[in-house]
């Protein structure tokens, strides 16, 4: 799962995208799949 940095639409597979297909940006972030986080014991 990648996010585009620019228009913030979610891309499942970047493989065939040189560029994001909304905007054109060609920046994304990967987005990590939510795990919650265990670290803080209270
Ligand atoms: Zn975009």
């Amino acid at each position: 799962m990648y996010v585009c940095s620019n228009c913030g639409k979610k891309i499942d597979d970047i493989g065939k995208f040189v560029t994001c297909p909304f905007c054109g940006n060609k920046i994304f972030r990967k987005e990590r799949p939510p795990v919650a986080k265990k670290m803080k014991a209270v």
